[in-house]
């Protein structure tokens, strides 16, 4: 069994006596590590070669950083079957969708590359008589990003990116259920050419999260994970003075309209719904069928569900993997029981789907007549299970989706252009998608919700990203003539 360290001034770093915590391969049950925990004494040790090497790094010409990225783009791209095999043994994702992952945390890389175009800045000339006026972005310093288990590559990579391309030292707390792929990451920075300290990794819970947002050389924290985490973190990180983005939960809805291609709606609500097992922040978990839709949908979404193989995602031919951890996958199939209690309709129990005998898995449950009130709507499961609510008109399906205390992805299937364009209008969240069931944005987007999905100003990664990681300075300029220098105390006004 492997000790898995944390990754500090260019090295991996293990400390004697340190509290630990077991990592599992959810898709056996095993465990198949230790993680280090960092203390408070840890953090101190990261943060200070962090500050060292980001008053190096922010002096860096854009020729360097650029070259340094696209070197880490090659070694992101030479090593993706590696870093897909580590998320998969450790957060039990189907290799297939583990290389999925990689290739758009790629994206970010892609992005990250063009940062000598993205930081140009803005310049104009004789704003008033012989004055110049020019904007520029400066790094931030030492930033934080602090993940979740769920995309243990493409989260740190819509962070990291960005903030060591715009000049700022990036500091790593990866999740603990899933920490190896981050240490991968920190070896191929290194062997890209980034200098000791621009890229570190910090192991641990919510002890090491609490010391990186309290220390006073942290001057951002990005975060990616649970709404009541995130909420607590932004309001931890912004009473301390830290600029603060931070990603909450979901419940996605998938809005199904009658003149809808029925198979392909299907075909969308399965991948969307049971694709890593239920385990994405975009996943579709609430499919809102407007008015009589509903039984041909589940019809057919359970022909498609019955199909699903479920077991080792390594195994060729596995369409849905474990859940995280055993905890995780019996609460889970705790809502099935929920909805029934509720009075929904329980169409496909998870916990009778073929399973392997050990390790974490469920397959996918489908609860039809399920209403606004009941936990099964209310709550974000985050795994395998879809709830269907059957609504009369367009309307109520608007007003539904905009209810929810979440606001993270929405989609909408029709093939009527005017629907498409009032939903996009009215509907009150931050990713739409029109007949594309997971709108991930591309990278040179950024990514976001509202409400309860996000708390803090910025999105993650794109221009948004890039904004969050970096200030503006604006200078303001003139080269007069000392000869016709006077003094005015009025105030300055253009002329
Ligand atoms: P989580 O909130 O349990 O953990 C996220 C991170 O916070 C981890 O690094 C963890 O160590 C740390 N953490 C956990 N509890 C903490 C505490 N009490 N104090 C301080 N830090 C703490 O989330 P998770 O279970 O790892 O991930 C799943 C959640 O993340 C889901 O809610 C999912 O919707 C959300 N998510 C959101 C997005 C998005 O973009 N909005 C993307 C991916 C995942």
């Amino acid at each position: 069994m492997s000790t898995i360290s944390h990754w500090i001034d260019g090295a991996a770093v293990t400390v004697p006596d340190a509290r630990t915590q077991p990592v599992f391969n959810p898709a056996t049950g095993e465990v198949t590590g230790q993680l280090q925990l960092a203390d408070t004494a840890l953090v101190d040790r990261a943060v200070a070669s962090a500050s060292a090497a980001a008053a190096e790094w922010r002096r860096s010409s854009l020729a360097r950083r650029t070259q340094v990225l696209f070197a880490f783009r090659e070694l992101v791209r030479t090593h993706a079957d590696e870093l897909a095999a580590a998320i998969t043994a450790e957060h039990g994702k189907v290799l297939d969708d583990a290389a999925g992952e990689v290739a758009r945390g790629l994206d970010n890389v892609d992005y990250a590359v063009g940062i000598a175009e993205h930081l140009k800045g803005s310049y104009s000339a004789e704003v008033s008589t012989g004055i110049d006026v020019r904007t520029v972005r400066e790094a931030l310093g030492v930033v934080v990003g602090i993940t979740p288990f769920n995309f243990p590559v493409m989260v740190p990579l819509w962070m990291c990116t960005t903030a060591i391309a715009a000049g700022n030292a990036f500091v790593l707390k990866p999740s603990e259920r899933d920490p190896s792929a981050s240490l991968l990451l920190a070896d191929l920075w290194q062997q890209a050419g980034l200098p000791d300290g621009v890229f570190t990794v910090v192991q641990g819970d919510p002890t090491a999260v609490q010391a990186l947002i309290d220390h006073p050389d942290v001057a951002a924290v990005s975060f990616v994970g649970s709404t009541p985490v995130a909420k607590s973190v932004y309001e931890s990180g912004t009473r301390a003075g830290k600029r603060v983005q931070a990603l909450g939960g979901a419940k996605n809805h998938m809005v199904v309209l009658p003149d809808a291609d029925l198979g392909m709606a299907a075909d969308a609500a399965v991948s969307a719904a049971y694709g890593s097992a239920g385990e994405r922040c975009m996943a579709v978990s609430v499919l809102v069928a407007v008015g009589d839709v509903a039984d041909q949908l589940i019809k057919e979404i359970t022909v498609r569900a019955n199909d699903i193989v479920i077991g080792d995602g390594t195994v060729a031919g596995t369409g849905m993997g474990p859940l995280i951890t055993e905890a995780h996958r019996d609460r889970v199939a705790g809502y099935v029981d929920a909805g029934a209690a509720a009075g929904a309709t329980v169409v496909l129990d998870g916990r009778r789907s073929e399973l392997p005998a050990s390790g974490f898995f469920l397959g996918p449950s489908l609860i039809d007549h399920v209403s606004e009130e009941m936990s099964v709507y209310r709550d974000e499961i985050f795994g395998p299970v879809l709830s269907v609510v059957r609504v009369d008109t367009f309307d109520e399906a608007i007003a539904l989706v905009n209810r929810n205390e979440y606001a993270n992805g929405v989609a909408l299937f029709t093939r009527d252009g005017g629907a498409a364009r009032q939903f996009e209008r009215d509907i009150e969240v931050g990713m739409v998608g029109v007949n594309v069931p997971i709108p991930v944005p591309v990278a040179h987007h950024s990514f976001g919700g509202w409400k309860n999905s996000l708390f803090g100003s910025h999105h993650m990664y794109g221009p948004e990203g890039l904004a969050f990681f970096t200030r503006a300075k604006v200078v303001t300029s003139r080269w007069p003539d000392p000869a016709t220098s006077t003094v005015d105390l009025g105030f300055p006004r253009n002329r």
